[in-house]
């Protein structure tokens, strides 16, 4: 399904992260934390241009969980109000641990995201071990949900192609590389272009995207924008516009995307173009 468009014209698919299971309201009050707040930012980063809806669900008090009911509503609302959006479920470490971080699977979104493999952040250790990525892997293909294999490490690049080798991930995988979290892979060109180079040797027919935390946000999104990647953007990766101004939504995020996309004559991808490329379940 996908490398059907030349490099130049491809459309940029745009995923707006939009909670995560790190920032609070104190960071920045405009963050969406209740499943309606999570609705309503949501439709408005769709209006903007977001097609990847990437999802983590909190409690009242702002922590982090995996409770599938609250999935389940944020999935309904997305569907909802924003038709066509593609819903990815988060299954990071951060939201629960253990087999619980694949409890809402069974819910069956388009997509899911996945760790295959285990680094360093900020605090702790972020621990994927082989067993648990098999499972979870095996949930998603079993839900028939395309999983995003989340790259925090070169290892894991290879990690994919064994998987997707072994028949472990059945479509071509969809990889988003992460730079700029703190003791992981700095947000560093050489490196960046070094993984270009390893995906497209490894996974010729991958399509890929990178997310860059906190104040190099802007900067990955630029350096995908321009060699033909997709990108992702949202309060979950960063809360602020620039160093004296906290972002007043994630749709402003996104505005941002797309003004780059524009600057580089890049087509921003609609929904029908996002589930083609990603050779999704058309709606
Ligand atoms: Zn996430």
């Amino acid at each position: 399904m996908n490398m059907i468009y030349e490099h130049n014209n491809k459309p940029c698919i745009i995923c707006v992260a939009i909670t995560g299971s790190v920032p609070k309201k104190e960071n920045n009050p405009n963050l969406p934390i209740s499943v309606s707040e999570q609705i309503e930012s949501t439709h408005e980063a769709f209006e903007m241009g977001a097609t990847i809806a990437h999802c983590h669900v909190r409690n009242k008090d702002q922590t982090t969980t995996s409770d599938p009911a609250k999935f389940s509503l944020l999935m309904e609302g997305i569907h909802k109000h924003c038709k066509g959006m593609v819903v990815q479920f988060s299954t990071g470490g951060r939201s629960g641990s253990g087999y619980e971080r694949g409890g809402m699977l069974s819910l069956r979104p388009d997509m899911a995201s996945l760790a295959v493999g285990s680094n360093n952040f900020p605090t702790r250790v972020y621990e994927n071990p082989p067993e648990l990525i098999e499972w979870l892997s095996k949930q998603m293909s079993d839900n028939e949900i395309k999983p995003e294999i989340e790259v925090f490490d070169l290892s894991h690049i290879f990690q994919a192609s064994n998987m997707f080798e072994s028949g472990l991930i059945k479509q071509s995988p969809y990889v988003q590389f992460v730079l700029g979290i703190k003791n992981a892979m700095p947000v560093d060109k050489d490196v960046f272009d070094f993984y270009l180079k390893t995906i497209r040797r490894l996974l010729p027919k991958s399509e890929w995207c990178a997310a860059g935390i906190g104040r190099y946000q802007r900067i990955v999104n630029e350096w995908c924008i321009r060699v033909g990647g997709h990108t992702r953007t949202g309060m979950e990766d960063n809360v602020r516009i620039d160093k004296d101004t906290i972002a007043p939504s994630n749709a402003s995020l996104v505005k941002i995307v797309v003004d780059l996309c524009n600057k580089y004559e890049r087509p921003v991808a609609n929904f029908v173009q996002t589930r083609e490329i990603l050779g999704l379940r058309p709606i």
